[in-house]
Protein backbone atom coordinates (compact mmCIF):
# COMPACT_ATOMS: atom_id res chain seq x y z
CA UNK A 1 0.00 0.00 0.00
CA UNK A 2 1.48 3.11 -0.69
CA UNK A 3 1.66 5.70 1.57
CA UNK A 4 2.07 9.96 1.33
CA UNK A 5 3.12 11.99 4.68
CA UNK A 6 1.32 15.21 5.44
CA UNK A 7 1.80 17.78 7.65
CA UNK A 8 -0.72 17.99 10.65
CA UNK A 9 -1.65 21.48 9.51
CA UNK A 10 -2.13 20.12 6.00
CA UNK A 11 -4.07 17.01 6.88
CA UNK A 12 -6.00 19.42 9.11
CA UNK A 13 -6.85 21.79 5.79
CA UNK A 14 -7.39 18.86 3.63
CA UNK A 15 -10.15 17.55 6.31
CA UNK A 16 -11.88 20.61 6.76
CA UNK A 17 -11.91 21.40 2.88
CA UNK A 18 -13.47 17.71 2.16
CA UNK A 19 -16.06 18.07 4.76
CA UNK A 20 -16.58 21.50 3.96
CA UNK A 21 -17.73 21.29 0.60
CA UNK A 22 -20.14 17.77 1.66
CA UNK A 23 -22.13 20.81 3.15
CA UNK A 24 -20.44 21.48 6.77
CA UNK A 25 -20.74 24.67 8.09
CA UNK A 26 -16.73 26.45 8.48
CA UNK A 27 -16.79 26.20 12.05
CA UNK A 28 -18.05 22.37 12.07
CA UNK A 29 -15.56 21.62 9.67
CA UNK A 30 -12.84 23.44 11.31
CA UNK A 31 -13.56 21.59 14.93
CA UNK A 32 -14.08 17.97 12.74
CA UNK A 33 -11.13 18.28 11.05
CA UNK A 34 -8.89 19.38 14.22
CA UNK A 35 -10.36 16.30 15.94
CA UNK A 36 -9.91 14.29 13.56
CA UNK A 37 -6.31 15.16 12.84
CA UNK A 38 -5.47 15.22 16.20
CA UNK A 39 -6.80 11.88 16.41
CA UNK A 40 -4.09 10.62 13.39
CA UNK A 41 -1.09 12.56 14.85
CA UNK A 42 -1.39 9.99 17.98
CA UNK A 43 -1.38 7.19 15.58
CA UNK A 44 -5.15 6.37 16.35
CA UNK A 45 -6.38 6.03 12.42
CA UNK A 46 -9.06 4.16 12.82
CA UNK A 47 -11.04 7.62 14.20
CA UNK A 48 -8.84 10.53 11.89
CA UNK A 49 -9.48 11.55 8.31
CA UNK A 50 -10.17 8.07 7.57
CA UNK A 51 -13.85 9.08 8.82
CA UNK A 52 -13.94 11.80 6.98
CA UNK A 53 -16.06 10.10 3.53
CA UNK A 54 -18.37 8.57 5.81
CA UNK A 55 -18.80 12.03 7.48
CA UNK A 56 -19.32 13.60 4.28
CA UNK A 57 -21.95 10.81 2.87
CA UNK A 58 -23.56 11.23 5.62
CA UNK A 59 -23.55 15.29 5.35
CA UNK A 60 -24.58 15.04 1.94
CA UNK A 61 -27.48 12.89 2.64
CA UNK A 62 -28.86 15.08 5.66
CA UNK A 63 -28.07 12.01 8.14
CA UNK A 64 -25.91 14.67 9.68
CA UNK A 65 -27.04 18.54 9.56
CA UNK A 66 -23.68 20.53 8.25
CA UNK A 67 -25.22 23.75 9.04
CA UNK A 68 -26.69 22.69 12.76
CA UNK A 69 -25.74 24.95 15.29
CA UNK A 70 -25.38 23.86 18.93
CA UNK A 71 -27.64 25.46 21.31
CA UNK A 72 -26.74 25.22 25.38
CA UNK A 73 -29.17 25.16 28.41
CA UNK A 74 -28.31 24.89 31.55
CA UNK A 75 -30.85 23.34 33.87
CA UNK A 76 -28.48 23.74 37.34
CA UNK A 77 -25.30 25.71 38.47
CA UNK A 78 -23.15 22.91 37.62
CA UNK A 79 -24.63 20.82 34.82
CA UNK A 80 -24.92 21.65 30.76
CA UNK A 81 -26.87 20.43 28.57
CA UNK A 82 -25.62 20.88 24.50
CA UNK A 83 -28.09 20.04 21.83
CA UNK A 84 -25.80 19.19 19.03
CA UNK A 85 -29.22 19.32 16.81
CA UNK A 86 -27.98 16.27 14.72
CA UNK A 87 -25.26 18.09 13.59
CA UNK A 88 -21.38 16.69 13.72
CA UNK A 89 -20.60 15.82 17.30
CA UNK A 90 -17.63 18.10 17.35
CA UNK A 91 -18.65 21.66 18.15
CA UNK A 92 -21.66 20.60 20.54
CA UNK A 93 -18.43 18.70 22.35
CA UNK A 94 -16.06 21.69 22.40
CA UNK A 95 -19.31 24.11 23.63
CA UNK A 96 -20.02 21.50 26.55
CA UNK A 97 -15.71 21.59 27.20
CA UNK A 98 -15.95 25.24 27.21
CA UNK A 99 -19.06 25.51 29.67
CA UNK A 100 -17.10 22.60 32.06
CA UNK A 101 -13.98 24.93 32.22
CA UNK A 102 -15.48 27.82 32.83
CA UNK A 103 -18.33 26.52 35.51
CA UNK A 104 -15.15 24.45 37.01
CA UNK A 105 -13.20 27.00 39.17
CA UNK A 106 -16.88 28.46 41.11
CA UNK A 107 -18.42 24.91 41.08
CA UNK A 108 -15.84 22.25 41.70
CA UNK A 109 -17.92 19.47 39.99
CA UNK A 110 -19.46 20.09 36.46
CA UNK A 111 -21.62 17.32 34.30
CA UNK A 112 -21.95 18.33 30.72
CA UNK A 113 -24.42 15.86 28.64
CA UNK A 114 -24.45 16.51 24.57
CA UNK A 115 -27.89 14.80 22.91
CA UNK A 116 -28.99 14.15 19.70
CA UNK A 117 -24.93 13.48 18.65
CA UNK A 118 -22.86 11.65 16.38
CA UNK A 119 -18.99 9.69 16.33
CA UNK A 120 -17.29 11.68 19.26
CA UNK A 121 -13.92 9.75 17.59
CA UNK A 122 -10.75 9.67 19.92
CA UNK A 123 -12.97 10.51 22.97
CA UNK A 124 -9.37 10.76 25.09
CA UNK A 125 -8.85 14.14 23.40
CA UNK A 126 -11.50 15.77 25.11
CA UNK A 127 -10.59 14.38 28.78
CA UNK A 128 -7.02 15.57 28.14
CA UNK A 129 -8.01 18.97 26.95
CA UNK A 130 -9.86 19.58 30.23
CA UNK A 131 -6.99 18.25 32.38
CA UNK A 132 -4.44 20.84 30.50
CA UNK A 133 -6.53 23.76 30.36
CA UNK A 134 -8.65 23.66 32.98
CA UNK A 135 -6.94 21.44 35.82
CA UNK A 136 -9.59 18.99 35.94
CA UNK A 137 -9.52 15.24 36.73
CA UNK A 138 -11.92 14.89 33.44
CA UNK A 139 -14.33 11.26 32.39
CA UNK A 140 -15.93 11.04 29.46
CA UNK A 141 -18.51 8.80 27.78
CA UNK A 142 -19.99 8.15 25.06
CA UNK A 143 -22.33 5.68 23.72
CA UNK A 144 -22.63 4.16 19.82
CA UNK A 145 -24.50 2.26 17.48
CA UNK A 146 -25.27 -1.37 18.51
CA UNK A 147 -21.81 -3.89 18.41
CA UNK A 148 -21.65 -5.53 21.86
CA UNK A 149 -24.48 -8.40 23.04
CA UNK A 150 -25.08 -7.85 26.88
CA UNK A 151 -23.93 -11.30 28.81
CA UNK A 152 -26.03 -14.33 27.93
CA UNK A 153 -27.51 -13.14 24.45
CA UNK A 154 -25.72 -12.86 20.79
CA UNK A 155 -27.87 -10.17 19.79
CA UNK A 156 -25.93 -6.96 19.37
CA UNK A 157 -27.54 -4.13 21.60
CA UNK A 158 -25.23 -1.43 22.67
CA UNK A 159 -22.12 0.05 21.62
CA UNK A 160 -18.14 0.30 21.93
CA UNK A 161 -19.12 2.52 24.41
CA UNK A 162 -15.65 4.00 25.16
CA UNK A 163 -14.62 5.50 28.59
CA UNK A 164 -12.03 8.22 28.90
CA UNK A 165 -9.85 9.80 31.99
CA UNK A 166 -7.24 12.42 32.59
CA UNK A 167 -5.80 14.14 35.03
CA UNK A 168 -3.11 16.58 35.44
CA UNK A 169 0.25 15.60 37.07
CA UNK A 170 2.92 18.23 38.22
CA UNK A 171 5.77 18.82 35.87
CA UNK A 172 4.84 16.52 32.90
CA UNK A 173 1.64 15.87 30.66
CA UNK A 174 -1.30 14.44 32.09
CA UNK A 175 -2.59 10.86 32.40
CA UNK A 176 -4.85 9.69 29.63
CA UNK A 177 -6.70 6.33 29.90
CA UNK A 178 -8.86 6.08 26.84
CA UNK A 179 -10.60 2.48 25.79
CA UNK A 180 -13.32 1.42 24.29
CA UNK A 181 -15.38 -1.76 26.04
CA UNK A 182 -14.72 -4.15 23.11
CA UNK A 183 -11.69 -6.56 22.56
CA UNK A 184 -10.73 -4.97 19.47
CA UNK A 185 -12.17 -2.23 16.99
CA UNK A 186 -15.08 -3.52 14.98
CA UNK A 187 -12.85 -2.78 12.30
CA UNK A 188 -10.04 -5.21 12.78
CA UNK A 189 -12.90 -7.90 12.32
CA UNK A 190 -14.18 -6.17 8.98
CA UNK A 191 -10.48 -5.87 7.50
CA UNK A 192 -9.62 -10.05 8.45
CA UNK A 193 -13.66 -10.21 6.36
CA UNK A 194 -12.00 -8.20 3.48
CA UNK A 195 -8.82 -10.54 3.29
CA UNK A 196 -10.96 -13.67 3.79
CA UNK A 197 -8.83 -13.76 6.92
CA UNK A 198 -10.11 -15.79 10.33
CA UNK A 199 -10.32 -13.97 13.41
CA UNK A 200 -8.78 -15.33 16.75
CA UNK A 201 -11.16 -17.15 18.96
CA UNK A 202 -12.19 -14.16 22.11
CA UNK A 203 -12.63 -11.24 19.40
CA UNK A 204 -16.78 -12.09 18.40
CA UNK A 205 -19.75 -14.38 18.48
CA UNK A 206 -21.74 -15.14 15.63
CA UNK A 207 -25.32 -14.47 15.13
CA UNK A 208 -26.43 -17.43 17.26
CA UNK A 209 -24.29 -15.95 19.80
CA UNK A 210 -21.43 -18.89 19.46
CA UNK A 211 -17.94 -18.55 19.72
CA UNK A 212 -16.70 -17.58 15.93
CA UNK A 213 -13.42 -17.30 14.34
CA UNK A 214 -14.91 -16.49 10.68
CA UNK A 215 -15.03 -12.93 10.61
CA UNK A 216 -18.02 -12.54 8.11
CA UNK A 217 -20.13 -14.18 10.65
CA UNK A 218 -18.91 -12.45 13.31
CA UNK A 219 -19.57 -8.89 11.59
CA UNK A 220 -23.06 -10.46 11.21
CA UNK A 221 -23.28 -11.72 15.70
CA UNK A 222 -21.69 -9.41 17.99
CA UNK A 223 -18.30 -8.02 19.27
CA UNK A 224 -17.66 -9.35 22.76
CA UNK A 225 -16.90 -6.64 25.25
CA UNK A 226 -13.21 -6.97 27.18
CA UNK A 227 -13.78 -8.79 30.71
CA UNK A 228 -16.78 -10.79 29.92
CA UNK A 229 -20.12 -10.11 31.75
CA UNK A 230 -18.12 -7.52 33.88
CA UNK A 231 -17.39 -5.92 30.49
CA UNK A 232 -21.04 -6.06 29.34
CA UNK A 233 -21.75 -4.20 32.53
CA UNK A 234 -19.81 -1.24 31.84
CA UNK A 235 -21.00 -1.41 28.10
CA UNK A 236 -24.73 -1.12 29.77
CA UNK A 237 -23.41 1.68 32.66
CA UNK A 238 -22.20 3.69 29.99
CA UNK A 239 -25.55 3.12 27.63
CA UNK A 240 -27.23 4.24 30.67
CA UNK A 241 -24.81 7.05 31.96
CA UNK A 242 -25.28 8.76 27.79
CA UNK A 243 -28.52 7.63 26.24
CA UNK A 244 -30.30 7.81 29.31
CA UNK A 245 -28.97 10.88 31.22
CA UNK A 246 -29.25 12.82 27.89
CA UNK A 247 -31.99 10.94 26.81
CA UNK A 248 -30.47 9.85 23.12
CA UNK A 249 -31.13 6.92 21.07
CA UNK A 250 -29.53 3.60 22.85
CA UNK A 251 -27.26 1.87 20.24
CA UNK A 252 -30.09 -0.50 19.62
CA UNK A 253 -31.77 2.57 18.34
CA UNK A 254 -28.65 4.35 16.18
CA UNK A 255 -27.95 3.79 13.21
CA UNK A 256 -24.51 3.45 11.46
CA UNK A 257 -21.61 5.70 11.59
CA UNK A 258 -20.32 4.24 8.89
CA UNK A 259 -23.09 4.96 5.85
CA UNK A 260 -25.44 7.52 5.27
CA UNK A 261 -28.45 5.33 5.67
CA UNK A 262 -31.48 5.69 8.02
CA UNK A 263 -32.20 9.26 10.01
CA UNK A 264 -29.05 10.66 12.20
CA UNK A 265 -27.79 8.11 14.79
CA UNK A 266 -28.64 10.72 18.23
CA UNK A 267 -26.70 9.17 20.13
CA UNK A 268 -25.16 11.23 23.45
CA UNK A 269 -21.83 12.32 25.17
CA UNK A 270 -21.35 12.90 29.10
CA UNK A 271 -18.58 14.73 30.21
CA UNK A 272 -17.78 15.07 34.27
CA UNK A 273 -14.99 17.53 35.22
CA UNK A 274 -13.63 17.51 38.92
CA UNK A 275 -11.37 20.44 40.30
CA UNK A 276 -8.90 19.25 42.57
CA UNK A 277 -9.22 20.37 46.24
CA UNK A 278 -13.47 19.93 44.99
CA UNK A 279 -13.92 16.45 47.57
CA UNK A 280 -12.61 17.24 50.56
CA UNK A 281 -8.13 17.48 50.07
CA UNK A 282 -6.75 20.99 49.14
CA UNK A 283 -4.98 21.15 45.93
CA UNK A 284 -1.53 20.62 46.91
CA UNK A 285 -2.24 17.30 48.63
CA UNK A 286 -4.10 16.21 45.86
CA UNK A 287 -1.12 16.86 43.36
CA UNK A 288 0.87 14.92 46.05
CA UNK A 289 -1.01 12.08 45.97
CA UNK A 290 -1.29 11.80 42.06
CA UNK A 291 3.07 12.04 42.41
CA UNK A 292 3.06 9.61 44.27
CA UNK A 293 0.85 6.97 42.68
CA UNK A 294 2.45 7.82 39.43
CA UNK A 295 5.97 7.60 40.84
CA UNK A 296 5.58 4.41 42.38
CA UNK A 297 3.46 2.74 39.25
CA UNK A 298 6.42 4.01 36.87
CA UNK A 299 9.16 2.53 39.54
CA UNK A 300 7.82 -0.55 38.07
CA UNK A 301 10.35 -2.09 35.77
CA UNK A 302 9.12 -2.18 32.44
CA UNK A 303 5.96 0.27 32.94
CA UNK A 304 4.54 2.76 31.39
CA UNK A 305 1.50 5.31 31.91
CA UNK A 306 -1.85 4.93 29.96
CA UNK A 307 -1.63 7.97 27.15
CA UNK A 308 2.35 7.81 26.65
CA UNK A 309 2.57 5.95 23.85
CA UNK A 310 0.37 7.97 21.97
CA UNK A 311 2.25 11.33 23.31
CA UNK A 312 5.31 9.82 21.71
CA UNK A 313 3.87 8.96 18.89
CA UNK A 314 2.56 12.99 18.48
CA UNK A 315 5.48 13.86 18.83
CA UNK A 316 7.26 12.10 16.48
CA UNK A 317 4.81 12.47 13.73
CA UNK A 318 4.91 16.44 14.71
CA UNK A 319 8.28 16.14 13.67
CA UNK A 320 8.29 14.20 10.42
CA UNK A 321 4.26 14.34 9.35
CA UNK A 322 1.59 11.69 9.31
CA UNK A 323 1.84 8.79 7.07
CA UNK A 324 -1.23 8.40 4.91
CA UNK A 325 -3.04 5.93 2.68
CA UNK A 326 -2.44 7.06 -0.68
CA UNK A 327 -5.61 6.09 -1.76
CA UNK A 328 -6.93 7.95 1.22
CA UNK A 329 -6.06 11.18 0.04
CA UNK A 330 -6.82 10.75 -3.07
CA UNK A 331 -10.14 10.25 -2.22
CA UNK A 332 -9.99 13.23 0.31
CA UNK A 333 -8.50 15.40 -2.95
CA UNK A 334 -11.30 14.29 -4.80
CA UNK A 335 -13.99 15.33 -2.09
CA UNK A 336 -12.89 18.53 -1.51
CA UNK A 337 -12.78 19.39 -5.19
P1 LIG B 1 -6.28 0.90 22.93
O1 LIG B 1 -6.63 -0.54 23.12
O2 LIG B 1 -5.25 1.27 21.93
O3 LIG B 1 -5.81 1.51 24.34
C1 LIG B 1 -6.60 1.45 25.48
C2 LIG B 1 -5.93 2.16 26.65
O4 LIG B 1 -5.00 1.27 27.30
C3 LIG B 1 -5.10 3.39 26.24
O5 LIG B 1 -5.24 4.38 27.21
C4 LIG B 1 -3.69 2.82 26.18
O6 LIG B 1 -2.67 3.80 26.29
C5 LIG B 1 -3.71 1.89 27.37
N1 LIG B 1 -2.69 0.85 27.26
C6 LIG B 1 -2.64 -0.15 26.35
N2 LIG B 1 -1.55 -0.89 26.54
C7 LIG B 1 -0.90 -0.37 27.61
C8 LIG B 1 0.30 -0.68 28.31
N3 LIG B 1 1.06 -1.71 27.96
N4 LIG B 1 0.66 0.10 29.35
C9 LIG B 1 -0.08 1.15 29.73
N5 LIG B 1 -1.23 1.50 29.10
C10 LIG B 1 -1.62 0.76 28.05
O7 LIG B 1 -7.59 1.74 22.64
P2 LIG B 1 -8.97 1.24 21.96
O8 LIG B 1 -8.64 0.45 20.73
O9 LIG B 1 -9.83 0.63 22.98
O10 LIG B 1 -9.60 2.63 21.52
C11 LIG B 1 -8.97 3.37 20.46
C12 LIG B 1 -9.69 4.69 20.28
O11 LIG B 1 -10.95 4.48 19.71
C13 LIG B 1 -9.91 5.51 21.53
O12 LIG B 1 -9.48 6.84 21.27
C14 LIG B 1 -11.41 5.48 21.74
O13 LIG B 1 -11.93 6.61 22.38
C15 LIG B 1 -11.88 5.37 20.31
N6 LIG B 1 -13.23 4.83 20.18
C16 LIG B 1 -14.23 5.71 19.90
C17 LIG B 1 -15.55 5.27 19.73
C18 LIG B 1 -16.63 6.24 19.46
O14 LIG B 1 -17.77 5.83 19.25
N7 LIG B 1 -16.34 7.53 19.44
C19 LIG B 1 -15.89 3.85 19.82
C20 LIG B 1 -14.76 3.00 20.16
C21 LIG B 1 -13.47 3.49 20.31
P3 LIG B 1 -1.79 4.16 24.95
O15 LIG B 1 -2.79 4.69 23.98
O16 LIG B 1 -0.77 5.14 25.38
O17 LIG B 1 -1.22 2.84 24.46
Amino acid sequence: MSTETLSFDAARALAASALRAAGASAEAARQTAEALARADLDGIASHGLARVPAYAAQLRAGKVKGEAVPSVTRPSKATVAVDAADGLAYPAIATALAWAASLLPQCGVVAAGVRNSHHAGALGLFVEDLARTAGAFAIAFTNSPAGIAPAGSGTPLFGTNPIAFACPITGRDPLVIDLSLSVVARGRIMVAAQKGEPIPEGWATDPAGRPTTDAKAALAGAMLPIGGAKGAALVLMVELLTAALTASHAGFEASSFFDDKGGPPRIGQLFLAIRPGAVGADQEAVAARVATIIARVLAEPGVRLPGDRRLAIRARQRAEGIGYPAALLAELRALAG
